[in-house]
């Protein structure tokens, strides 16, 4: 499977000691994009069922600490975390059902929305967010 990146290199890259817990969750997250906490835990222990929660919270704050992993947090939702990182794509998020998709920058860097007035601060980013409903949400509303 040429397309599946080295994640060992990937950690070395980053300059990041290589434990089976951080790979364990650097494939995890790669395999399950936009995938909560506990949803992570569980592909994990698929594979090393003696990880305890705090090996896997640990793993996410250090690769998410050293861009190897971008956690995002939409409002009313749970952290989520995902392996496509530094291209600033956007979220089009499901208000019913919480569904999120990957949507790509609209102008392909970050900010891509510029501010009416900075207020002299230096911007770099821009959170978008796109809220509506998801194709099965829209055709069969949750009652
Ligand atoms: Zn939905
Ligand atoms: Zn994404």
């Amino acid at each position: 499977m040429a397309e599946t990146p080295d994640l060992t290199e990937m950690l070395r890259g980053a300059a990041l000691r290589v434990t089976r817990p951080r790979v364990a969750v650097l494939t995890a997250v790669h395999s399950h994009p936009h995938a909560d906490t506990d949803a992570i835990i569980k592909v994990v222990r698929a594979d090393l069922p003696e990880v305890s929660h705090q090996a896997v919270y640990d793993s996410l704050r250090t690769l998410t600490a050293a861009g190897l992993v971008r956690r995002i947090q939409p409002s009313g939702s749970v952290a989520r975390y995902e392996s496509r990182t530094g291209d600033n794509h956007h979220h089009v998020v499901c208000r019913a059902c919480g569904a999120i998709a990957d949507v790509d920058c609209a102008v392909g860097h970050a900010p891509c929305l510029t501010a009416s007035d900075d207020h002299g601060f230096s911007l770099d980013e821009a959170e978008v967010v796109y809220w509506g409903l998801c194709p099965r949400c829209a055709t069969h509303p949750p009652t």
